[in-house]
């Protein structure tokens, strides 16, 4: 769609070009939510194109995933094979609801800063340990995990003009085993419940992310992987009925009922000894 009020483009070579931020700027990732709806409060798009931040950068360490790195470039990532946890990412690309051109043109930092609940992108940061690196416009540059990200439906910890840099997902978290469930009510349509499973091979931990049911991601975190009568307890603890989210993809009964059903799968497959991601 035509961005009928914007009468500016910009296309600074570094961040630190746009020093003052005012009202009506908006930063262009790959510009598929941006020109999806009318911006009647936007008239100047700087576009993060041009900044030449390196996509993907693995290492020892993890998984550098720089913001404007497209979706199409995750998915074909090729991880080292004792990421096990790496599957997640082809899982949650594929967890999307993505024409052609949004597979292509979309960008992960696009994605998170989006912050709807069915963010994909969020859950598989949000799964994966990451962390967020953030710059101010005003100040130095901090990070967030990213479970602490997103605060709500269509809302972040983002202030005014300030960029998503880029996510590290951290090796350890990578190293984990991994169990996924998602769903739709329509084939292809946006998640009403993605719920993803981490487990430490040697501590038998569980970290269970619960995403799209709910307005931002809720994570819990167990020493051990729990029973099946401890599992539901637990949500509720932390989930109480009316935490669910409620739109046309899904009722929050629902949503209720998808996490149970999805989080006992996780947890019995993780619970499982040698079950691989
Ligand atoms: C019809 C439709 C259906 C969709 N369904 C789904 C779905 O089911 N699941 C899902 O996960 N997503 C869904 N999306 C969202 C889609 O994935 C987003 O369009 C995409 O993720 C946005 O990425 P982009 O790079 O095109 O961002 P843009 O459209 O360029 O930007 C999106 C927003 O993020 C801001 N922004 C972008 N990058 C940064 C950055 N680095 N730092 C700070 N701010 C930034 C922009 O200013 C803008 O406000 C849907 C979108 C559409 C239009």
């Amino acid at each position: 769609m035509n961005l009928n009020t914007v009468t500016a483009l910009r296309q600074p070579a570094s961040a630190a070009e746009i020093a003052q931020w005012r009202s009506g700027f908006a930063w262009l990732a790959g510009g598929t939510w941006l020109f999806s709806e009318p911006q009647p409060a936007i008239d100047t798009l700087i576009d993060l194109d041009q900044l030449g931040w390196p996509a993907l950068e693995a290492s020892r360490a993890g998984l550098e995933i720089s913001a404007t790195c497209r979706l199409a470039e995750l998915y074909r990532f090729e991880a080292p094979r004792e990421w096990i946890a790496a599957p997640l990412i082809r899982a949650c690309c594929n967890a999307l609801l993505a024409s052609f051109k949004i597979w292509n043109a979309a960008t992960v930092g696009g994605n998170i800063c989006m912050s709807l609940p069915a963010g994909a992108m969020i859950s598989l940061v949000t799964a994966l340990e990451g962390r967020c690196t953030l710059w101010p416009r005003d100040g130095v540059p901090r990070e967030v995990p990213a479970v602490d990200f997103v605060t709500g439906n269509h809302m972040n910890v983002l202030g005014p003009g300030e960029l998503l840099r880029k996510v590290h997902l951290p090796a350890s978290a990578l190293l984990k085993r991994a169990a996924f469930r998602q769903a739709s009510l329509t084939k292809l349509g946006r998640s009403a419940a993605l719920l993803i499973g981490t487990s430490d091979p040697a501590r038998r931990d569980m970290l269970l992310t619960i995403a799209a049911a709910t307005p931002r991601p809720v994570q819990l975190r167990f020493d051990e992987i729990p029973s099946g009568e401890g599992l539901r307890p637990a949500i509720d603890a932390r989930l109480p009925a009316d935490g669910y989210f409620a739109d046309v993809h899904g009722s929050a009964a629902y949503k209720r009922h998808l996490t149970y059903h999805f989080a006992e799968q996780i947890r019995a497959e993780l619970a499982r000894p040698g079950a691989r991601a």
